[in-house]
């Protein structure tokens, strides 16, 4: 993508709506709009991120066996009637009359529209077991929306459902879950932490958060400073008591948010019990049978008599994540991306646009990083070089490459990883081959 045709809307001062970095970094980077509170545009540079991580989380979630749909934001009041959640739900939810005076609703969540599709069309043991995701934007009409992206009311989620016939079955979709969510967040350059979570009336152990550490987090964490160090699950098939074991690893690690925490019964203390503050990425909860009794979700089991199924739901906030890696991965120059999910792998600088050697080098390289299928915004425009310089720090491209006519006199471009702050002199075909590597 060359600069001079591109949309990218930076800002040079700091916005003063913003109250977090992720935020400030997000709008002076010319990733987002508020369309109004909560509520965003997603300009070019930010949308290609978002998609980036919608399609980590769904290449994880495919593996694990989890099967795509698109579910409908707009649902019918009378489906939240029958879980009884259409009145408890409270102000939280956004309510929408149509021409005919039916009910509506934007939809919060997804379990009882998905427990309303699986009650339509599954009957038997047989097709079990089942776990049914969406990538589906969300509302709710938060008290307090803020931090831009980070507790928006309108927001991109990814919502699992699974079905088993007992809670054995369910603990194994539970597990595999768990598993594909270390993955998940590893994958983006993150390590998260599974917290166990309430799970209220419910009860049992079966609910974690997966939260991020970051200073700007909402929640205050308390965790065992080893269970930063667990390895990340392979890319592999896991057998169901090979997923137990990774499982108990990492819970076997205290770790508990502020309102779990119980400071005089914490099994840990001293240097090993670490608190910081945590940004929660995802949230996987088994509910048991909350949705699909009410609704009748039964399947004939092998002997003949019904079974009403067992659930579980499975949440990633997928356009959080794109302000939680911000806040895990920046400096004071901007936003460093890890390379996964960065919008463009290379930011290309033209340190004399007009020049007739700079011009040619530039295309050269350009073209053929486009030819080896390397994502590159290349700075063709005609601007200062400390300008062009400060603007690819703060979009936080993970290399940049700048070609000037001393450097080109030598035979040399410069090759600078944005992380490290590290730069090297190369040739042209030196640096390619990194880049294409
Ligand atoms: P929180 O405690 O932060 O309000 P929640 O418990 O209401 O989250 P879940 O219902 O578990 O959230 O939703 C799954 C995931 O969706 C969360 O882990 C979070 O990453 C994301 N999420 C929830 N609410 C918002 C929001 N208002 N804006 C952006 N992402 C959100
Ligand atoms: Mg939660």
């Amino acid at each position: 993508m060359r600069l001079s045709r591109y949309f990218l809307p930076t800002l040079k001062e700091d916005p003063k709506e913003a109250q977090i970095v992720s935020h400030r970094l997000m709008l002076r980077a010319g990733m987002i709009q508020q369309a109004s509170a909560g509520i965003y545009s997603w300009l070019p540079l930010g949308h290609r991120v978002l998609k980036k991580i919608e399609q980590i989380v769904r290449e994880e979630q495919d593996k694990a066996g989890a099967i795509e749909i698109l579910m409908p934001t707009i649902q019918s009041a009378d489906l939240w009637r029958q879980s009884n959640r259409y009145d408890d739900y409270g102000k939280e939810m956004l309510r929408i009359e149509d021409r005919h005076g039916r009910e509506m609703l934007y939809g919060p969540t997804n379990e009882e529209l998905v427990t309303d599709i699986f009650r339509t069309h599954v009957k038997s043991y047989k097709d079990l077991p089942l776990n049914l995701y969406h990538i589906q934007w969300k509302f709710r009409d938060e008290v307090r929306p803020r931090f831009g992206v980070m507790r928006g009311r309108e927001f991109l989620m990814k919502d699992a459902y699974s079905f088993d016939m007992d809670y054995e079955g369910a603990k194994i979709a539970y597990n595999r879950m768990f598993v594909a969510y270390l993955k998940t967040y590893a994958r983006m350059g993150l390590q998260a932490i599974p917290l166990r979570a309430d799970t209220g009336p419910i009860g049992g152990d079966l609910s974690h958060e997966f939260i991020i550490l970051a200073d700007t987090g909402e929640s205050e964490v308390f965790y065992h400073k080893d269970i930063l160090g667990l390895k990340t699950p392979e890319d592999k098939d896991y057998s169901p008591d090979e997923l137990q074991g990774i499982v108990d690893e990492w819970t076997s690690y205290y770790a508990a948010a502020d309102e779990m925490h119980d400071a005089d019964n914490c099994p840990i203390s001293g240097d090993e019990l670490v608190s910081r503050r945590g940004i929660e990425v995802g949230h996987i909860f088994h509910f048991g049978q909350k949705y699909s009794a009410p609704f009748e979700a039964n399947v004939t089991g092998p002997d003949g008599k019904d079974v009403t199924v067992s659930m579980g739901s499975y949440g990633i906030g997928v356009s959080r994540l794109v302000g939680g890696i911000i806040e895990a991965c920046h400096d004071e120059n901007g936003i460093i991306w890890p390379e996964a999910v960065a919008p463009f792998k290379v930011g290309l600088i033209n340190l004399k646009t007009g020049d007739e050697a700079c011009d040619q080098a530039c295309e050269d390289f350009y073209g053929k990083l486009q030819s080896a299928g390397v994502e590159v915004l290349y700075d063709d425009r005609n601007e200062r070089a400390g300008g062009k310089f400060a603007n690819m720090d703060l979009i936080g491209l993970p290399w940049q490459v700048t070609i000037g006519p001393r450097g080109l006199k030598s035979g040399v471009v410069e090759f600078k990883n944005r992380a490290t702050g590290e730069k090297t002199e190369l040739s042209p075909e030196d640096a390619l081959q990194r880049l294409v590597g």
